[in-house]
């Protein structure tokens, strides 16, 4: 049986693209073998790599200026690799330092070069309730990018609306905020998002890159680490993580089937509405933390008035079938991760539990 899934990430997965992959398991297509099994220069392969570049193009809208990549080693990766391509000697960059994905990767680009601080909401606890307004970014006009994080996957924080950089090209890290709304990606030079937050298993990271912005990147770097090698080869440089990317391609037909982003959208934003509507009800026993107008869609937080009850929320909770609750071990409390593979029922029964709970436990 399975259980509600609140994984941070690895997350749940839409339950039909994993059970196509079952069937299609051992025998690809007629082909008697399993699309991992087969070369990633052949057809069969070939096709499904294509189809999972057409389907996200078409699902997001990607403009001819921009291109899909496909890159291994996670966010973390990114995060050195985006100042190794873009931060050249006698050039800086600025960092929007908003959560724990944010300073690492500002620490990386200072190992690279020059890094700046444009704005930060760290308060004086440590903690980051809230994301910055427009008014508070200090941008340096000069810089070779700004980076920001879309969304705070440990803090439960997000940019509802996105920060607007100018002329400077903007980088985001989007891991826990790709492809559960509608995205412009026109206004970015630069967007990287592990799959293994909404959009498949961990092995693959998807990359929406300008084109342009693609070809100002460092070429006194080894190979592999220049985007433009991937991007000259599709993706297909070396050997890609097959079987993640075909996961990938059925979470993109499955959303396309649920009727794409605005669908998602709508879900997404019903389901944070039934948890922050419980939890502004509750709040004589449950406490949300983030400030109201940061709170994100994606990842919620909240705590009870204990520690030990946290405790107990999260382990009553799985005895319940509920699991992934526990909230990251440098944030504390309680995080439900309510990514696009999770469904509004799923939500209308962590309500309920959470509504008994506090009337037993308050
Ligand atoms: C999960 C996450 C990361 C780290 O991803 P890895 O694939 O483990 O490197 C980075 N940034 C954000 C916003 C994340 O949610």
């Amino acid at each position: 049986m399975r259980v509600i899934n609140f994984n941070a990430g690895p997350a749940g997965l839409p339950l039909p693209a994993l059970e196509k992959a079952r069937d299609e398991l051992l025998d690809y297509q007629g082909t008697g073998m399993s699309i991992m099994e087969h070369s990633h220069r052949g057809k069969a392969y070939d096709a499904v790599h294509q189809d999972a570049i057409a389907r996200l193009t078409r699902l997001v809208g990607i403009p001819d200026t921009h291109q899909v990549l496909f890159l291994t080693g996670g966010a973390s990766m990114q995060f050195a690799q985006v100042p190794m391509n873009f931060l050249s000697a006698g050039k800086s960059a600025d960092y929007v330092l908003t959560g724990v994905w944010a300073e690492k990767a500002f620490d990386e680009a200072k190992l690279v070069g020059t890094a700046r601080v444009a704005a930060s909401t760290k308060g004086d606890d440590g903690r980051y309730l809230r994301v910055p307004a427009q008014a508070e970014l200090k941008l340096d006009p000069q810089a070779a990018y700004v980076h920001t994080t879309s969304n705070n996957t440990i803090y439960g924080t997000q940019f509802h609306a996105f920060l607007d950089t100018g002329a400077v090209p903007h980088v985001c890290d989007m891991s826990s905020d790709f492809l559960w709304r509608p995205l412009d990606v026109s206004r970015f030079a630069f967007v990287y998002a592990g799959a293994q937050k909404n959009l498949g298993p961990s092995g693959v990271l998807v990359a929406v890159a300008h084109r342009g912005f693609l070809g100002r990147g460092r070429v006194d770097l080894p190979k592999f680490l220049r985007y433009s090698t991937h991007a000259k080869e599709s993706s297909l440089y070396n050997t890609p993580p097959t079987l993640a990317i075909y996961l990938v391609r059925n979470v993109l037909e499955w959303i396309e089937g649920q009727g794409g982003l605005p669908a998602m959208e709508r879900r997404n934003r019903a389901k944070a509405a039934l948890l922050y509507g419980a939890l502004d009800r509750l709040s004589g026993f449950y406490r949300a933390p983030v400030e109201k107008p940061s709170r994100s869609v994606m990842n919620i937080v909240f705590r009870c008035p204990s520690e030990a009850l946290d405790e107990k929320f999260v382990s009553e909770a799985a005895k319940a079938g509920m699991v992934g609750l526990k909230g990251h071990r440098s944030a504390g409390g309680i995080r439900v991760s309510a990514y696009n593979a999770v469904s509004e029922s799923d939500i209308d029964t962590l309500v309920s539990f959470m509504e008994s709970f506090a009337k037993s436990n308050g």
